[in-house]
């Protein structure tokens, strides 16, 4: 008999995602490990000796990396499991499918578990030339979202101020009509549509056909965008310049705007990878971001200028080079650069395989044309690769598919008839939309005007899986559709990858496949082009439309002519990451993550300095920007760069605000 005493260890609260059965632990250490050498986060350690070693964040608190969820899939024992998951079903009792998940633009392969028609769990599929065996905490744990109660199950129209649940033939009867009201009465520049970047190949293309059949142009997906002068200069599609598999052999990446960490966290890891195999990576950010390898070179702008930033490490690199440009720009003469600016421009030359990345908040500045030139030169000068990394999981394949308003699909010009985009849209003041898959005042830049502008509209027709608050209060028919899980599509990766899937489990209750709803409106409509009887017979569509030769403008160096770089004034700016919990609406709605730090605070965060010059006192500020005057707590963060303040985006309580590097006061209340 079994007479020693039992060793017990109690478990551990590692927040809302990882559940702990310590007594199990084996002390394999291949969870420290993966924090070590995979996530670059020492999270989880062993303390104690002997009998007495245990694991576990040597000071009790919760497990915050990005990716911590793959501890589940490696711990051998099952000492670590899934919180949201544990003991709701049976591995045996789930039905296993392919899928893609469609947070991020890195389409990241996963399978889909289920039981009884309901998403239970989610977990990585291996596949080595993209997410290897990884996936983020964000694909894994989003699908609490799927069942939340909001999600919209059957068709609504609002009448006299009320909504009606209707049955879809009523629903599509009016939507046609109350649009169609608008064509005669306005003409079809009167209607708009906007669609997510998480929108699949096949309802991009669906929604521009239904568009441009009645007669507008007026489509975009580039939500968080704002500045679109330069957009005839824009690629086919955004891509990485390299395929993801070789972002390990790069040997220096520059990342402009970006948190890749958490907007990208499966890249993170791979120019992690990258740097362990002797690479380099700088950044020019307007706060520093805490990321998961190390930056060689750093540069936090002032005032959220990543124009001038960029323009400072053109400047080393023309003159280290001695390279005189065709045109004697003024700004060259003007512009500071200083001994790092000189070292960067040192290892750019010298390396043989270079990248830019332009994050997220250098697509969302207001002078992306300019960044984007620079970005441009850089590569005509240094044959450097340029790559965008897009929020969404499809901004490749909604611009290839000819969602924006000056492209056909396939990048064809649409020979002058160039529609509206989005912030002309809400210019405008356009009288009809159509809006797929999104939720205006959380996923748009421009938040506020377009509440505005679309509660003024005469008709909204939204097809969306959710009914929020706020899109009950904007739209006039509401359409449901089928997330990710219950639907089949395509999407294209940003490294040009088309990846197809299928369902997972039926739609819930009356919601459809979007590509249905608009092929049900293509032939109400009676546009010609919409007898689609599957998905497959709409990619079949798409592939026809692909393949042509189209001839796109090189580089203009036009765009830098005006550029001057004046001493930054005393405006504060605000800079406007989305958190990676904001997302999408799906993400938004999954429980557990929504308990973690990374689901978004309205907190202002800035550095001491600018805290000292505005003399601010106590633990709240006012802010103001054009229309609204918020109350909100502070936080000093010495990571911000100067004049600028941190305030996130894609959360309810700032939705307000004026957009990203607008200018804002902040003051004492
Ligand atoms: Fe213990 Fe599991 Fe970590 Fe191994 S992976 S040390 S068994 S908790």
């Amino acid at each position: 008999r079994f007479t020693e005493g039992k060793r017990v260890v109690k478990d551990k609260d590692l927040g809302s995602l990882i559940a702990t059965d310590m007594t199990r632990c084996i002390h394999c250490t291949r969870c420290v490990r993966f924090g070590s050498e995979i996530a670059g986060i020492r999270e989880l350690g062993a303390t104690g000796r002997g009998e007495c070693t245990e694991i576990g964040t040597y000071i009790e608190r919760a497990v915050v990396s990005e990716v911590s969820g793959n501890v589940i899939d490696l711990c051998p024992v099952g000492a670590l499991t899934s919180k949201p998951f544990r003991f709701s079903a049976r591995g045996w009792e789930l039905n296993q499918v392919p899928s893609i998940s469609p947070h991020d633009c890195i389409g990241s392969n996963i399978f889909i578990q289920s039981r009884r028609n309901q998403v239970m769990r989610v977990v990585p599929r291996e596949n080595d030339f993209i997410n290897e065996i990884w996936i983020s905490d964000r694909d894994r744990f989003s699908y609490e979202g799927l069942s939340s109660e909001e999600r919209l199950i059957s068709p609504k129209i609002k009448k006299n101020n009320r909504w009606l649940s209707v049955s879809w033939d009523e629903a599509f009867q009016y939507a046609v009509k109350q649009l169609q009201n608008i064509i005669q009465q306005e003409g079809p520049g009167a209607l708009g549509s906007l669609v997510s970047p998480n929108s699949t190949v096949e309802e991009c293309y669906l929604l521009q056909k239904l568009m441009r059949g009645l007669g507008s142009n007026n489509i975009d997906h580039r939500l968080r965008q704002l500045d679109f002068r330069n957009q005839e200069a824009m690629p086919l599609s955004p891509s990485l310049g390299v395929s993801l598999k070789e972002i390990e052999q790069q040997e220096v990446v520059l990342l402009v705007g970006s948190n890749v960490r958490k907007e990208q966290p499966i890249l993170s890891l791979k120019l992690r990878k990258m740097i362990q195999g002797n690479g380099n990576v700088a950044v020019i950010n307007p706060i520093d971001f805490p990321f998961n390898f190390e930056v060689s070179h750093k540069l936090i702008v002032e005032s959220g200028d990543l124009v001038r930033g960029l323009a400072r490490l053109v400047k080393a690199i023309l003159l280290e080079t001695g390279y005189q440009p065709s045109k004697q720009w003024n700004w060259l003469t003007s512009l500071q650069i200083d001994e790092g600016d000189v070292e960067l421009a040192k290892l750019w030359i010298t390396s043989k395989r270079k990248l830019l990345l332009l994050g997220s908040l250098a697509v969302s500045h207001p002078s992306y044309s300019e960044i984007w030139a620079l970005s441009a030169l850089l590569r005509e000068l240094t044959q450097a690769k340029i790559g965008i990394l897009t929020d969404g999981a499809n901004h490749a394949g909604a611009w290839l598919t000819g969602c924006v308003p000056h492209r056909l699909p396939a990048g064809r010009s649409n020979e002058g008839l160039a529609g509206f985009q989005i912030e002309e849209m809400w210019e405008q003041n356009l009288k009809g939309f159509l809006l797929l898959n999104f939720e205006p005042s959380l996923d748009c830049s421009n938040a506020s005007k377009s509440v505005q502008v679309l509660q003024k509209a005469e008709c909204v027709v939204a097809i969306s899986a959710f009914e929020s608050k706020n899109l009950l209060a904007i739209a006039d028919v509401l359409l449901p559709m089928a997330p990710f899980s219950e639907n089949s599509g395509t999407y294209v990766n940003v490294e040009g990858k088309w990846q197809s899937f299928g369902p997972a489990v039926e739609p819930l209750a009356e919601s459809r496949p979007a590509w249905k709803i608009l092929r049900q409106l293509g032939s109400l409509f009676k546009i010609s082009g919409f007898t689609q009887n599957s998905v497959q017979d709409v990619l079949q569509s798409v592939s026809e439309e692909m393949g042509v030769e189209v001839s796109l403008p090189s580089f203009n160096s036009e765009w830098l002519d005006e550029l001057a770089f004046e001493p930054h004034s005393e405006q504060v700016i605000r800079i406007a990451p989305v958190p990676l919990y904001a997302q999408d609406g799906i993400v938004r709605r999954a429980r557990a993550l929504q308990q973690t730090p990374d689901s978004g605070n309205a907190v202002v965060h800035l550095n001491q300095k600018l805290c000292d010059r505005l003399t601010l006192k106590g633990d709240r500020v006012r802010i103001r920007c054009q229309k609204e005057n918020l109350m909100l707590p502070f936080k000093i963060d010495n990571t911000i760069g100067d004049n600028s303040v941190m305030i996130c985006a894609g959360i309810e309580e700032t939705q307000g605000l004026d957009g990203p590097y607008s200018v804002v006061q902040v003051e004492n209340i």
